[in-house]
């Protein structure tokens, strides 16, 4: 923006309680529901002169809002902001980084200074120099809060960990946080969540997220450029440090010993620290011992697998939030045949929805697997009723034609309960069909089968990380 005498830019302080009044009018406007699908990730840029600056985190985001409600918003401004003759929609990532307006409507990057900081707010210039200074700072995604996490058995100790976290940062026994789980089963979520939490409860502190990469480029910049002092004081500085994905320093000595001695640091300053990985703090090779042993030295957390009836939940919020109908069958095939990740279940989802309103047609059982052929075929013709029983026997080193046999001793009853539990969750057969493959059994001996292990896995955590690896090796 162009600043000329008398046409300064206002600062943080002044912008955040008419623009509190805006998005107040606006909400009580067009209604509650209107208001959180479109607008609340609103966040005033700035305003100078005739020019009020919005950003919003996606381009549909901001074409949306710009079509259908920039004037309104136009109309809303004016008594606040008298001059106002134009408004700007903007996109997140290609705006400045005003991180105290930011902090003020609820959404910040990823560093958040004190919202009084002096440095922020005082000039357009200044601010984009803030927004350089804390670029390495991943951004957080608004989407990704305790809200929209969807907590099933799979899932409920890592959320309530994280949950924890986000209360009472660097409370004894919960720092680090360490987070770990296969692909796609919301670590990142997590993640972002507990950032967004602790800063609306504790906006003066400021929390650093990023990935391992991340961390990695930043550090080896910093080496290449003669700065790692300037490095380490930043990183030090924060009370909250969040690295995401911490099998990407494994075989980058350098990196890991730099990260070695800023979690060593930061701990010992009282300030907590969340990691996630794909494995746990033992199953990680090619990490230091040292680094390993503080790694496991708060709270190790895993994120199991999805079960079916999680699954479905997700779906169904996934819809309540999109406001899109989708019919319950449709929504109990995607469950039940897309049983890798969520990522994937939610890709499905979206596909769906876009099909349904690309071709305006009403979605049905009948059309879904036309839409989604590749992903269901994959899903459903990998993993098979005798590829479990054959991995699973192995695995507790029991006879396969114990899968069928009436022997009901512990040692092989236990295994073969896991074997129709995993025939349940990752194959498309019926009860009946599984129980006549495990030796003519009944069905509700397959179904007894399926809620004792689900309820083993919430107590038993040897049984539990045995499941999450049978089926991580079958789907892969
Ligand atoms: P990871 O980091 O473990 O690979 P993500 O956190 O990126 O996985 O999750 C992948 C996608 O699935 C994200 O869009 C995330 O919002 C969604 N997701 C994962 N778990 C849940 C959950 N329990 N409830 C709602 N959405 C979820
Ligand atoms: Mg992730």
């Amino acid at each position: 923006m162009k600043t000329e005498p008398g046409n300064v830019p206002l600062d943080a302080g002044q912008l955040a309680a008419p623009w509190a009044r805006v998005r107040a009018k606006l909400r009580a406007e067009v209604g509650e529901v209107e208001y959180r699908n479109w607008l609340r990730q609103m966040v005033l840029r700035g305003v100078e002169g005739e020019l009020v600056a919005i950003s919003l985190p996606s381009r549909f985001l901001r074409d949306w809002v710009r079509d259908h409600y920039g004037d309104r918003l136009k109309a809303l401004c004016l008594p606040e902001w008298p001059g106002t003759r134009r408004v700007d929609f903007r996109v997140m990532a290609d705006a400045g980084t005003d991180a105290s307006t930011q902090a003020e409507s609820g959404l910040a990057e990823s560093l958040t200074p004190s919202p009084r900081s002096p440095a922020v707010a005082a000039s357009a210039a200044r601010v984009t120099e803030a927004a350089r200074e804390n670029e390495w700072m991943a951004p957080l995604d608004p989407r990704l809060t305790f809200d929209s996490f969807v907590v099933g058995k799979p899932n409920e100790f890592a959320h309530a960990c994280a949950r924890r976290v986000a209360e009472r940062p660097a409370s004894a026994g919960f720092n680090p946080l360490f987070l770990y789980g296969g692909v796609g089963l919301g670590k990142t979520h997590l993640m972002h969540s507990i950032a967004w939490a602790i800063r609306e409860a504790h906006p003066q502190k400021p929390v650093a997220y990023m990935s391992a990469e991340k961390f990695m480029y930043r550090f080896i910049g910093a080496l290449r450029g003669g700065n790692t002092m300037e490095f380490k004081t930043q990183l030090r500085s924060v009370d909250i440090l969040m690295i995401d994905d911490l099998q990407f320093l494994i075989g980058k000595d350098n990196t890991q010993e730099e990260f070695f001695h800023t979690f060593n640091a930061l701990v010992d300053a009282g300030k907590q620290i969340v990691v996630s990985a794909d494995k746990s703090p033992n199953d990680l090779s090619g990490i230091e011992d040292r680094l390993r042993t503080r790694l496991g030295g708060g709270i190790v957390a895993d994120l199991h697998a999805t079960t079916y009836e999680l699954r479905l939940s997700i779906l169904q919020a996934k819809v309540a939030q999109a406001g899109v109908d989708v019919p319950v069958k449709v929504l109990e095939l995607l469950a039940h045949k897309i049983a890798s990740n969520v990522r994937d279940l939610e890709g499905a989802l979206n596909r769906l929805v876009a099909h349904a309103k690309l071709f305006s047609r009403p979605l049905t059982l009948e059309n879904v697997p036309e839409v989604l052929s590749d992903l269901l075929r994959t899903h459903e013709k990998r993993i098979t009723i005798d590829d479990i029983q054959r991995k699973v026997a192995e695995h507790y080193a029991i006879r396969m034609t114990d899968m069928f046999s009436a022997r009901r001793a512990r040692a092989v009853a236990r295994p073969r309960q896991v074997a129709m539990y995993l025939a349940k969750q990752l194959t498309s057969r019926s009860l009946p069909e599984i129980g006549r493959r495990f030796g003519n059994r009944d069905h509700t001996t397959v179904m007894h089968a399926v809620s004792r292990i689900q309820q083993l896995m919430a107590e038993d955590r040897v049984l539990a990380e045995d499941v999450t690896l049978l089926r991580r090796m079958l789907e892969t």
